[in-house]
């Protein structure tokens, strides 16, 4: 028999992302489905149970095929339990017994961990990480998430908080978060803080700027509208990137101080605009990073895009690796 596959699903409020791989990470098959949240979203997992018998079926391959299925889910999860709380965007906000119903309807075992995490694992496994024992992700998406992989182990802390990078305080006066506290990172670091801190610096900036001039006529428009313009060399937009990587730099230069990473790997919507962001992230993070940490401790762009997830989410399969 062929050496056993993982399975690792990346589940979202839109879609659910599968992938088989092998053990040593390569994608063989991959396939995505809609995530139906209606009803409380109590269709997701038989939904996503359907989706693997037929894919299973199609790939004449069985339970015996598989190492293991390995899950990335928004929301509070209990890793031992295999529950998930609280993720809203599933609309899932009482307990769900994710690991009892998968692995009684598919009969493979079955983990599950934060989608932040498991993105965290991909790229740390697979991408920008390159496999190091101590490596940092950070997601600048529509919102901002966090992973840390240190001495060879996620971190998760006590109720399974740690690397919520997103809620780091780059300014204390700064915007309200959704969290109920002020200044979190991802107030000034997602989609839309990006575009809050466009909107603010907006009301004191005098020069002439298309963006800004975008921004007082009430114009929607978003943080890779503001990268554009800024790379095209938009004097306003320029002021706000430059404040929008002074943050980034703070937030991961601190985290540097902290856990001197081989890597801090920034991923998401937000990092799409590339060395344009990264270099000037980088000039303030060796502002405030100290001198060991700025030589050892380098900052680095995701290289799996969509797929950190599904690659990371599979890893977690490795666990049961020689325990069948
Ligand atoms: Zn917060």
């Amino acid at each position: 028999m062929a050496e056993e596959k993982l399975l690792g699903i990346d589940l979202g409020g839109t879609t659910a992302k599968f992938a088989i791989l092998t053990q040593e990470g390569d994608i063989q098959q991959k396939w995505t489905i809609e995530t139906n949240i209606l009803d409380d979203g109590i269709h997701i997992v038989d939904d996503i149970i359907a989706s693997i018998k037929h894919r299973l079926n199609l790939y004449q391959m069985t339970a015996e095929d598989f190492v293991g299925i390995g899950m990335g889910s928004p929301g509070v999860i209990d890793r031992k339990a295999g529950t998930v709380v609280g993720a809203y965007n599933l609309n899932w906000a009482t307990l769900q017994p994710v690991k009892e119903k998968m692995e009684k309807a598919l009969g493979i075992p079955f983990a599950i961990d934060n989608d932040a995490n498991v993105a965290a694992l991909g790229e740390r496994w697979q991408g920008a990480g390159e496999n190091s024992p101590d490596v940092t992700f950070i997601t600048l998406g529509t919102g901002v998430g966090g992973g840390i992989v240190a001495e060879g182990h996620l971190l998760h802390g006590v109720v399974g908080a740690a690397g919520e990078i997103g809620h780091i305080t780059v300014d204390p006066d700064g915007f309200m978060c959704t969290c109920g506290k002020r200044g979190c990172l991802e107030t000034v670091a997602s989609a839309t803080g990006v575009v809050r801190v466009a909107r603010k610096m907006s009301e004191e900036f005098a020069g002439d700027s298309e963006i800004k001039q975008q921004i007082d006529d009430g114009e929607d428009i978003s943080s890779k509208d503001i990268f554009d313009a800024a790379q095209e060399g938009d004097h306003f937009a320029l002021l706000v990137v430059d404040k929008v990587c002074y943050y980034l730099g703070l937030a991961t230069g601190n985290i540097g101080n902290m856990l001197n990473p081989s890597d801090i790997v920034i991923g998401g919507g937000v990092s799409a605009a590339g060395e344009f962001l990264l270099e000037r992230v980088q000039k303030y993070f060796e502002q405030f990073s100290f001198t060991q940490v700025r030589e050892s401790t380098h900052l680095k762009l995701a290289q799996l895009g969509n797929d950190a997830g599904v690659i990371g989410a599979a890893s977690l399969a490795l666990q049961f690796l020689g325990g069948k």
